[in-house]
């Protein structure tokens, strides 16, 4: 049943994932090179497969949850949590993202996602490693690419002080959610947070979907729920409207990815996109994934979208009717 382990996660039935990594023991990992830390990851990783369904959680150290920190760290370092590739020491010097620590804009109890997954504890990291034109959320998501002064109204990310917040929210949330902006650029500080909650809460990655193969494979084992926004069906209208070069093939590379059943993809139609947006999305998740579909309808032109005639007004009635017949058409799972 989709979205079933979530659920018994999210009612304390089931331990999240990254409370068994933190189960899962490994050798020192100090000296190691980055190779031979994956080859550990992927020995340990064979460990926690097997254990995906156990009860009782036993905290060891160093840990799995441990050593992807440890792999975080380096690839922070010669930056490629994203396929932007940039390859620079974000210690140092800044990517395509522009995002060097990590800030939040807010965290809160969000009562406006979708029902099973409210109360969700949402975290709203800065900045994005898109430059969507039509973003709703720009104040936040593109406040490095507008040279914003994000230190004058957002607060530096500190793991402890977060975890510590996560546990206490977790009396009423039923999850804890990543979501930015893009939380793929802040993945070692979200990494960092996990390592210091212990309270069992299922963990939600939020997201464009455009990670590396690195990082889906750091995120395996840590994410609870999957829920990605699949915005483009094809790579022109992706690079046109969010700057992003080989769209579909990563987006898609990365759903395949996923190994479980518990994924809600989002997409939000756009008006003049039914054909070639939201037909081949939807096509596709048709014949290639087991996950509920959550068609939105909510686009109106925000930030740039006015100086792009297609997207500059909302949506007709005829586009929501005709979604959700490509929905129906597709044998989507709507329902969430
Ligand atoms: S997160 Fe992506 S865009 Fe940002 S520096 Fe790393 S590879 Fe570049």
């Amino acid at each position: 049943m989709l979205l079933e382990r979530y659920l018994k996660v999210s009612e304390n039935k089931l331990p999240a994932k990254f409370l068994i990594l933190k189960s899962i023991d490994v050798c020192n990992f100090d000296n190691k090179d980055i190779d031979e830390l994956w080859e550990m990851h992927e020995n340990a990783m064979s460990e926690f497969r097997e254990t995906t369904y156990i009860k009782n959680i036993k905290i060891t150290h160093p840990n799995l949850l441990d050593l992807k920190i440890e792999i975080a760290k380096r690839i922070f370092e010669n930056c490629h949590f994203c396929e932007h590739r940039c390859y620079v020491n974000r210690n140092k010097e800044l990517g395509f993202c522009r995002i060097g620590e990590s800030y939040y804009s807010s965290e809160f109890l969000h009562y406006g996602e979708e029902k099973v997954l409210i109360p969700s504890h949402t975290i709203f990291f800065c900045g994005c490693n898109f430059k969507c034109v039509f973003c709703q959320n720009w104040e936040i998501s593109q406040v490095y690419f507008e040279n914003l002064k994000v230190e004058n109204y957002c607060k530096k990310v500190r793991p402890k002080l977060m975890a510590k917040i996560v546990e206490e929210k977790r009396t009423i949330s039923k999850n804890v959610n990543f979501v930015g902006g893009e939380p793929t650029p802040h993945l070692l500080k979200i990494l960092e947070i996990l390592g210091y909650v212990n309270v069992n809460i299922p963990v939600v990655w939020n997201s464009n979907m455009y990670m590396s193969e690195e990082t889906m494979y750091l995120l395996d084992g840590v994410v609870d729920l999957w829920l990605s926004d699949f915005k483009f069906g094809n790579d022109n209208c992706a690079e046109r409207l969010s700057k992003i070069k080989n769209y579909c093939k990563v987006v898609k590379r990365n759903h395949l990815m996923i190994n479980d059943e518990d994924i809600i993809i989002r997409h939000l139609v756009m008006p003049n996109h039914l054909e070639c947006c939201t037909e081949r999305i939807f096509k596709w998740i048709g014949k290639h994934l087991d996950a509920k579909v959550n068609v939105m309808f909510q686009y109106r032109p925000e930030y740039k979208a006015t100086l792009y005639e297609d997207i500059d007004r909302t949506l007709t009635y005829k586009e929501m009717e005709k979604a959700h017949l490509l929905a129906k058409k597709y044998d989507l799972d709507t329902d969430v």
